[in-house]
């Protein structure tokens, strides 16, 4: 059983209430917090290894330390709620079930770095998390948690909520910034980073929700306690949202380190009515795939899923069976990430566009032998070449499907139909 630092709550329905978390231990860290120098909270979370969750997997405490600190500008934090990575689910479940423990994290957060407004973005379809999350923040301004002078500690912070409108590259940290800003949510060309030049121009931290919760347990319990859970180089624990053909989809706690397919299947129960594993795409949709056996053969942490050939992202796997037709897995994905490019890069806008029309036809039983390889051929000019990794984030899993379950698109060439369906071409496209 993996240590529970982020879930500890989940399974108290009244978590959410600050009385409850109160009772729970909850906001204990702040005392500790004021008593400490801020450049030794930024050490300690340096220390303790935390890496973002976001998808990026950089170290939490070196992204706050390249915030200059003495500046006359305001500085900001920017909390990513915006989950638009296909397979991510699991902020959701701490805005809902646990809020004050990402409003005690963002306290830490903006404490040791010396912010004093926080703005957080909550992608718009997540109603209930936002509205809970507003409970949470206006209870934590009644009780002295939020506002001025928090706890009589001198430290003032507000937090706003700021709603986004559905776009997924929102999520990106330069368009979230944007997004707030009022204007179109489109990536800005880096550098500068936002640490520097951020939020209205002025140094911004940018964090994701899970990444921020963390901080309560760093502080109480110490950097070394959560520098000694997890592997080498990937500390502490993770939250998964594991979705696909299991028997028990849903958001798992693991420290780093485990067997990928042990814990898998330790946690959901293994495969669904018997099914036969195909392929694990282990980070979100932006992840390479891993064939059964790699999944089979591979730890789970940032550096191991990495030497497999794809990466942990956001910590969204999804489970594929034998039943899972691939060439319409990438339809799906290329056709989501085409929707989705701000179109401000020809390699993205047109690479998009060009992958999701190749693999839609293969699909259909109406490609040409030629489209793997053109797949191949167009996926390099996608990668490396944009302001941000949006074209990265389809090339890299195209890339793999054709290369790791190239029959299966060739019998769909070949046979001008899907297998996986009874239709033949032109009719079996979903
Ligand atoms: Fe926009 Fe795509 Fe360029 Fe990212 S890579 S800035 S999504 S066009």
């Amino acid at each position: 059983m993996s240590k529970q630092i982020l879930s500890a709550h989940f399974g108290n329905p009244d978590a959410y209430k600050l009385d409850t978390y109160v009772e729970l231990g909850g906001y204990r860290s702040l005392e500790k917090l004021f008593k400490t120098d801020p450049g030794d909270v930024i050490e300690n979370v340096k220390q303790s290894g935390l890496r973002g969750r976001g998808g990026a997997g950089f170290s939490a405490g070196m992204k706050w330390s390249f915030v200059p600190k003495d500046v006359d500008k305001p500085k900001y934090l920017c909390i990513n709620a915006d989950e638009g990575e296909p397979g991510t689910f699991k902020d959701r479940k701490i805005l809902v079930l646990d809020p004050h423990r990402l409003i005690e994290g963002a306290v830490i957060c903006c404490y040791a770095v010396g912010i004093h407004t926080a703005y957080i973005y909550i992608r718009g379809e997540y109603d209930t998390p936002i509205r809970r999350f507003q409970g949470a923040i206006d209870e934590a301004y009644a009780n002295g948690y939020l506002g001025k002078n928090i706890k009589g500690s001198g430290f003032d912070l507000d937090i706003y909520i700021h709603r986004g409108a559905g776009a997924y590259i929102c999520g990106e940290e330069t368009g979230l910034i944007e997004s707030v800003e009022g204007k179109k949510g489109q990536p800005r060309p880096k550098p500068p980073f936002p640490a520097v030049i951020g939020l209205f121009n002025c140094p911004t931290v940018v964090n994701n929700v899970e990444t921020l919760s963390n901080l309560p347990y760093i502080i109480n319990e110490g950097w070394e306690a959560y520098a000694a859970l997890g592997s080498e180089k990937s500390k502490g624990t993770m939250l998964f949202s594991i979705s696909g053909e299991v028997q028990r989809p849903g958001v798992y706690e693991q420290e780093f380190g485990v067997n990928l397919w042990d814990f898998i299947e330790g946690a959901t129960g293994g495969m669904k009515d018997g099914k036969t594993l195909k392929a694990v795409v282990p980070g979100g949709s932006s992840s390479p795939v891993l064939t059964a056996e790699e999944a089979r053969n591979t730890i789970l942490d940032y550096e191991s899923i990495a030497a497999a050939g794809s990466m942990l992202g956001s910590g969204a796997i999804m489970v594929l069976s034998e039943d899972v037709c691939m060439a319409k897995a990438l339809k799906v994905i290329t056709r989501f990430y085409a929707h989705e490019s701000c179109g401000q890069c020809p390699p993205c806008r047109e690479g998009t566009f060009w992958l999701a029309r190749i693999a839609d036809r293969i699909e259909r039983g109406e490609g040409q032998p030629e489209d793997l390889d053109l797949i191949l051929d167009i996926c390099p000019y996608m990668m490396g070449m944009t302001v941000c990794v949006l074209a990265d984030a389809i090339a890299m899993p195209a890339k793999s499907y054709i290369e790791k379950f190239r029959g299966e698109f060739e019998q769909h060439i070949n046979e001008k139909r899907c297998p996986y369906t009874d239709e033949a071409a032109g009719s079996a496209a979903g």
